[in-house]
């Protein structure tokens, strides 16, 4: 039995942080499942693909085959190296277009149960405790407050150099979040035995902290 934990949460909520760190803590494999969906919608845009309904089917061909490999914390599609390519807000907001297609959800489930080897995983996304993972041993949905996610978006843009308004960030994950957690397929919600962590206030450190005190029961 190869022991699964999971973290999922809305979009900014500092889980793909507090998720590598746990993994890195424990020694776990790390899956970065938004990283899948984010990868499928640059993939499907460069082969001239309209993200939408109409091109469910083509998309989820591509993503079934698609090259995807994560080598020491970067993406790659076949040699290419998209790292940065698939972290800025309009890749975001293609993955989240591209995620609400329930083939394309589909596609990718055989891909992240592959992530599952000894001695252990931590899974950081949406569904990862109510869809991928459900009988996980430990599933923690970790959420911060709109106001404080779009301030530590603003944040890692500013550490980049790009400029954003507070103001317009808060709404765009605002719009991300109502996409995500309205879709009829895996929306986002914490699941029924999952450990609620609001990190509003809380360090990295201090999420970390209690994540791995929770694993260790
Ligand atoms: O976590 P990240 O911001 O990289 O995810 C990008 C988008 O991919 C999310 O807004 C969400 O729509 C989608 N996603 C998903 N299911 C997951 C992970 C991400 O639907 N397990």
């Amino acid at each position: 039995n190869i022991p699964v934990l999971c973290i999922d949460g809305p979009t900014a909520s500092g889980k793909g942080t507090v998720a590598a760190a746990v993994a890195a803590r424990l020694g776990y494999h790390f899956l970065d499942s938004g990283a899948m969906y984010r990868v499928t919608a640059l993939a499907a845009t460069r082969a001239g693909l309209a993200i939408a309904p109409e091109q469910e089917a083509a998309i989820a061909a591509l993503a079934r085959t698609l090259p995807v490999r994560f080598l020491d914390g970067r993406v790659l599609i076949g040699e290419d190296d998209v790292t940065d390519a698939i972290r800025t807000e309009e890749a975001g907001m293609n993955a989240s277009r591209v995620s609400a297609l329930p083939a394309v959800r589909d596609a990718l489930v055989a891909l992240q149960h592959g992530f599952r080897r000894l001695p252990g995983l931590v899974a950081d996304g949406r569904d990862m405790g109510t869809v991928i993972f459900p009988g996980a041993d430990l599933k923690v949905y970790l959420t911060a407050s709109a106001q404080t996610r779009a301030e530590r978006r603003h944040q890692q843009l500013l550490a980049k150099g790009i400029p954003a308004k507070i103001a317009d960030l808060r709404a765009d994950l605002e719009a991300r979040d109502l996409r995500d957690s309205s879709r009829p397929v895996a929306p986002l919600k914490p699941a029924q035995d999952a450990l609620v962590l609001d990190n509003s206030t809380a360090t990295i450190e201090q999420s970390v902290a209690q994540v791995v005190s929770w694993w260790q029961g």
